[in-house]
């Protein structure tokens, strides 16, 4: 029997606007897709919060004993410019302006994407499909789809029939829009669309011969719509209803809204149980955007090379960070928010380590550990409550303190229920790890600063081989010297 059993966990429903019991359509077993990145620049931070969101609610899942179908995509492409079925292919588009092929800009992407979230310990999907690897099951729905009349054929380009699905199903379930207002708020240019109704989205597009990306298919060379893949690799891997789908909050329309509805119109069935999205990241209060300079990368949090930063912070850091909010919340990154989360989560590891020498003794307790830990599940079984989950664990810290102090004891029983406890929800759940603390990075500090005054010394006295070698020997591991006018300073890279 699974642990799963005697927790009751709720969630958060999107399609219904409601905390639910979660119940899952196989006993012990979980169904979850998450939409992932479209791999054409960097990874964006907003991006990897979504995902370690889902990355904490699969471990919190494997913790309590479910054997989970986790599918996460990537977008290798598809995805248009703007989401009314406009403007070139993202990938595309950089393929021409960086004149590399389309393929070399996903792999250079999906490569930076992997390696960030390695960097925060993310845990693998149990399988990442690629939009390109599924053209011809994409095919195979939007044929089953014409056949229904569900959506038709224009100039080459095949689009879904908003307004005819309509007509028996509810397009605007998922995110409580109605499709008259979408037809009043949607304004189509003359001359711009092959579409009958501005609401109706591309199933297939017909490539322009200048478009380098295209395949075969009954109704002309081109690609599929965006919205399409989602739908073909999550059936294909979870099949026709399965119990999750996430993402982040800007997917709900209409990306998600049309993934139920291809979906109804393939094969009848709303296709998921639970939709979960997780909230948006801001930039000292203002929404993230490269065109404004209001952003950040991931890379540059780590060795603080970002003008909005004071310092680097280590990847342990961020994670505790992003963690302290909950997922469905709007969490604000700034530097202060960071150093803040960088003293709370060195205490948190510094208490963690403490707890490892703690002694029991035989008689006394101060703490009732049974009790604290049904409060760690309660909180993680209410929607993934990850502060509330953090507000119980600074609790023992505060105790383990105290114990190591000799102001307070534990019997032997508590405190092995506190440290499997700990390591549990810390670890393997949260996803932290106990490396670069802030003694550590002092340390480092340190070692470079000695470094630097050691080629300072050399540079003095003419010894250019010397000073050369440290330069260089750091760079080797990863470690950049900076010279400026107010002495030498270093980035890690
Ligand atoms: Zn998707």
């Amino acid at each position: 029997m699974g642990k799963y059993t005697s927790n009751k966990l709720q969630i958060y429903n999107t399609l219904t606007g409601e905390k639910e019991v979660f119940k899952s359509l196989s006993e012990g077993a979980i169904g979850m897709y998450v939409c992932g990145p479209t791999v054409y620049s960097n990874v964006h931070l907003g991006n990897v919060r979504t995902f370690m969101s889902f990355d904490m609610i699969f471990r919190y899942f494997k913790h309590l004993d479910y054997k989970v179908r986790y599918v996460r995509n990537i977008t290798d492409a598809g995805h248009l410019e703007n989401d009314a079925d406009q403007g070139e292919d993202r990938i595309a588009k950089k393929a021409r302006l960086e004149q590399i092929e389309p393929m070399e800009v996903v792999q250079r992407y999906t490569v930076d994407f992997h390696n960030i979230l390695n960097t925060f310990n993310f845990l693998p999907p149990s399988i990442e499909p690629t939009a390109t690897g599924h053209i011809v099951e994409q095919i195979e729905i939007i044929k089953t789809i014409l056949e229904k009349e569900l959506a038709y054929e224009a100039n080459g380009s095949i689009y879904f029939d908003v307004l005819k699905y309509n007509e028996s199903n509810n397009y605007g379930i998922l995110s409580g829009r109605n499709v008259e207002d979408l037809i009043h708020n949607t304004r189509l240019l003359d001359g711009q669309s092959d579409k009958k109704n501005p609401q109706d989205f591309a199933l297939w597009k017909k490539a322009e011969p200048q478009h380098i990306m295209r395949w075969p298919s009954p109704w002309s060379d081109g690609f599929p719509g965006w919205h399409l893949e989602c739908t073909a690799m999550s059936t294909k891997y979870l099949g026709e209803n399965f119990d999750i789908h996430g993402g982040g909050m800007d997917l709900k329309f209409p990306h998600h809204e049309c993934e139920i509805a291809q979906a109804k119109a393939w094969h009848n069935h709303s296709p998921v149980n639970y939709w979960m999205h997780a909230n948006m990241l801001t930039l000292n209060g203002q929404k993230m955007a490269k065109s404004t300079g209001n952003n950040i990368l991931p890379a540059e949090i780590l060795n603080g090379d970002n003008d909005k930063l004071t310092k680097g912070f280590s990847a342990p850091v961020v994670r505790f960070f992003m963690m302290q909010a909950h997922y469905r919340s709007i969490l604000d990154f700034s530097n202060d928010a960071l150093l803040a989360s960088e003293k709370g989560f060195t205490k948190l590891m510094e208490a963690v380590s403490s707890l490892s020498k703690i002694e029991a003794t035989k008689d006394a307790n101060d703490f009732d550990a049974i009790k604290w830990r049904s409060n760690c599940y309660a909180a993680m079984n209410d929607d993934f409550n990850t502060p509330i989950l953090i507000a119980e664990l600074f609790s023992a810290v505060k105790y383990i303190n105290q114990i190591k102090d000799n102001k307070a004891s534990i019997t032997n029983s508590n405190l092995s229920i506190l440290k499997e406890t700990m390591q549990q929800f810390v670890f393997d759940i949260l996803g932290l790890e106990n490396i670069a603390t802030n003694d550590q990075n002092n340390k480092l500090g340190a070692t470079i600063e000695l470094l630097i005054n050691m080629r300072n010394e050399a540079r003095a006295q003419k010894d250019f081989a010397l000073s050369d070698k440290i330069r260089d020997e750091l760079i080797g591991i990863g470690i950049q010297l900076k010279d400026g006018k107010d002495g030498t300073t270093f980035i890690l890279d």
